[in-house]
């Protein structure tokens, strides 16, 4: 039992309390087995069965078609970044014999972290274009396209990462950008923060990777939604080809075909967090999928912007209208020394997790599909509050 809560941190995240309650009685007696969901193995019946429940239910909710493959893997959006660029390569090698470029759009810290991985790792890659350099040095954001396509067309790209939404900037790309979607490129995302917060084509992409903690369940899986061609090509490659071009092998754990053709349990899957996940699934087809999510989701991030902008000489919003998201919503207070006492102000009407990353300050809201609209009102109706009474 608990009151709802109104929490706003950035991950892990509130869920919805029905999912934890539930998750609580299976964790102690699942489906009354006389053990726990944690307690079976990962080769069990009932594990599998989780597993092929949670497929299918992000299957219909996401309206994955058949030219994807869905599975899990322990880790989160980090150990989701770094497989991928050794993966992708490897398949890149498999389909052309060369390793090509992996190209990155960098718009925030997530997708810089990323490019930066690749680097280390040694994978031949580069940035198509750091939004940095839009900005006065500083995030906040997307160029227009015009500003970078032309480099696509330069040279043999393996594949195109983006980050859809930085978690800590605040930035979300209002769609896919058509210089991608209108080639042929292969496009890998990082969804950790907006998965399932709106509808999107999976078709479009070649890869979706998103860490779970946020929209989906516990911290502990990376969801990955693949062409299966990429797995084709992924197999298609041997050691001596990779080793000979430099490319570095991914650990066993982390090698893509390997995981799917164990129904993502090769090794031993966290079946009680993919449960949750599974719970959460469930509960967001009940309440009618995805778009209902999204209108939910539109609103509130409309509600909070819309209060916060009603303060111009109060309130600054670093990010561009154009790609201001709507999962972390990102704010400072332009007068100085006022920051604590909006925190408590806050967490005294328990308003949560409302402070900004440390690598960037201020305030950050984030408006994950657990949050409700009523928070959200809550949390709005303070930001007036707040200030009238300290402009
Ligand atoms: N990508 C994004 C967009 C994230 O928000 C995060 C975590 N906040 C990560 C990757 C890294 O995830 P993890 O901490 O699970 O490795």
């Amino acid at each position: 039992e608990r009151e709802e809560p109104s929490h706003f941190g950035a991950g892990p995240a509130q869920l919805p309390t029905k999912v934890l309650q539930q998750a609580a009685q299976d964790l102690v007696n699942y489906n009354g087995i006389g053990l726990g969901i944690g307690e079976i193995s990962h080769r069990s019946g009932d594990a599998s069965n989780v597993i092929d429940s949670a497929k299918a239910n992000l299957r219909k909710l996401m309206k994955i078609p058949d030219t994807h493959e869905v599975f899990f893997m322990q880790g989160g959006g980090t150990t989701g970044f770094s497989s991928l660029a050794t993966n992708l390569t490897a398949a890149h090698v498999g389909k052309t014999g060369s390793t090509g470029t992996a190209g990155y759009l960098v718009t925030g810290s997530w997708s810089a972290k990323s490019l930066e991985e690749a680097q280390r790792l040694g994978i031949k890659s580069e940035a198509i274009f750091n939004a940095k350099d839009f900005n006065n040095g500083k995030f906040g954001v997307i160029p227009p396209e015009s500003a970078w396509a032309d480099k696509l067309k330069a040279k043999e790209y393996s594949y195109i990462y983006l980050c859809e939404n930085e978690t800590v900037h605040g930035i979300e790309w209002p769609k896919l950008p058509t210089a991608l979607t209108d080639s042929d490129v292969d496009i890998v995302a990082d969804l950790s923060s907006d998965i399932l917060s709106r509808e999107i084509d999976v078709s479009q992409y070649s890869v979706i990777m998103a860490g779970a903690q946020k929209n989906i369940g516990l911290a502990g899986l990376t969801i990955y939604i693949m062409k299966k061609s990429i797995l084709e090509n992924i197999s298609a490659t041997s050691l001596d080809q990779l080793r000979q071009l430099g490319v570095p092998i991914t650990p066993i754990a982390f090698d893509y075909p390997t995981v799917v053709k164990n129904n993502s349990a090769y090794n031993t899957i966290p079946i009680f967090t993919l449960h949750v996940i599974d719970l959460v699934l469930r509960q967001i087809l009940e309440k009618g999928g995805v778009a209902v999510q999204q209108k939910d989701n539109e609103l509130k991030a409309e509600l909070l912007y819309k209060a916060l902008s009603k303060y111009p000489d109060f309130y600054a919003l670093p990010v561009a209208k154009d790609c201001r998201s709507k999962m972390n919503v990102v704010f400072t207070l332009k007068k100085e020394g006022l920051d604590k006492k909006f925190l408590d102000g806050a967490a005294a009407i328990k308003l949560t997790g409302l402070k900004g990353h440390r690598s960037v300050g201020g305030f950050r809201a984030s408006l994950y599909n657990a949050v409700s609209v009523e928070s959200t009102k809550k949390l709005a109706q303070f930001v007036e509050a707040f200030a009238s009474k300290n402009a």
